[in-house]
């Protein structure tokens, strides 16, 4: 198995060569994603109600699948990505929204925006419900109808945040988010996420969800599908409780797909969230994790 793995890698390490005419660093970085594959635990077998026992027709998506995708990219002009806020936020939640917005541009290695934000009276009853004592929005109207006339001319995607519940159909009861895997848009919503405003722990729990679930819908944006087989930022949620279970960081090969897409090497992402997490203290274990593979790669190096 592990002939075989290395196998592959050497091929798209020699197809990403090709494709940068050569030069040595761009086919490093895959080697180095690899590197950190004995951090990456497998998944466990889904139990009833998680995300892949329900949802058993995922397959996942290969590191060669998603270099062969035709993923969204970023180019010269369409650089940033946006956050749009649906309906307002008190100070607190401007607060996580500006942390979030750090964590994104250090996760995703891009410039991170924000527009003005779109009031709920813009969105039509018709859109909305009230389900399981929650105000719900249609996040298929968000992705559909609401976002794409507010991409800015300069977008490379663009993902609203609301406190506001959302539901993709009338078979839902909820989503933490959803994302396009071609478009450029998705959405997130704090309103299962926690209090924010109950306590300091309490924002600093669900500001941790929230970077979770704002960064894995962000992965979608990048045409990255669910991963399936480690334990990983991009696993599919059913639950809060199963979203918890999950890291907040990627497996290495997602962290591949992002660094291919990025055209950059893993150690930038690595070491920005070890920087960020070791500032934050929100989660210990993603310090440790973040440690062990910057002290990895930086042997290599
Ligand atoms: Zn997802
Ligand atoms: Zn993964």
């Amino acid at each position: 198995m592990r002939s075989i793995i290395t196998l592959l890698l050497l091929c798209l390490s020699v197809s990403a060569c090709k494709q940068q005419n050569g030069h040595k660093k761009e086919a490093d970085p895959l080697a180095a994603c690899y590197a950190l594959a004995p951090l990456s635990g497998h998944k466990s077998a889904p139990a009833p109600g998680d995300w892949l026992y329900e949802h058993p027709g995922e397959t996942g998506q290969s590191i060669e699948r998603y270099m062969r995708s035709g993923f969204l990219r970023t180019d010269t002009v369409r650089r940033t990505l946006y956050i749009v806020k649906i309906g307002d936020f008190d100070t607190a939640g401007r607060r996580m929204l500006d942390i979030v917005s750090s964590y994104l541009s250090l996760y995703f290695l891009m410039p991170v925006d924000t527009i003005a934000s779109v009031p709920f009276a813009a969105i039509p009853v018709q859109q909305q419900r009230q389900h399981q004592g929650y105000r719900q929005i249609n996040s298929k109207y968000v992705l559909d109808s609401l976002l794409p006339g507010l991409k800015p001319a300069d977008a490379f995607a663009l993902i609203a945040f609301t406190a506001r519940d959302l539901y993709p159909d009338a078979a839902w009861n909820y989503v933490f988010g959803q994302a396009s895997l071609s478009a450029g848009v998705g959405v997130w919503s704090v309103a299962r996420l926690g209090d924010y405003n109950a306590s300091a722990e309490d924002f600093k729990h669900t500001l941790l969800r929230t970077m979770k679930v704002a960064s894995h819908e962000t992965a979608h944006m990048l045409g990255m599908h669910h991963c399936i087989r480690y334990r990983c930022n991009v696993n599919g949620s059913n639950s809060l409780q199963e979203s918890d279970g999950q890291p907040v960081w990627l497996c290495w090969q997602c962290l591949a797909k992002l660094c291919y897409h990025r055209n950059a090497h893993p150690l930038e992402h690595l070491e920005g969230l070890y920087a960020f997490h070791s500032r934050m203290g929100l989660d210990t274990a993603a310090v440790i994790y973040y440690k062990k593979a910057v002290d990895i790669l930086r042997k290599q190096s």
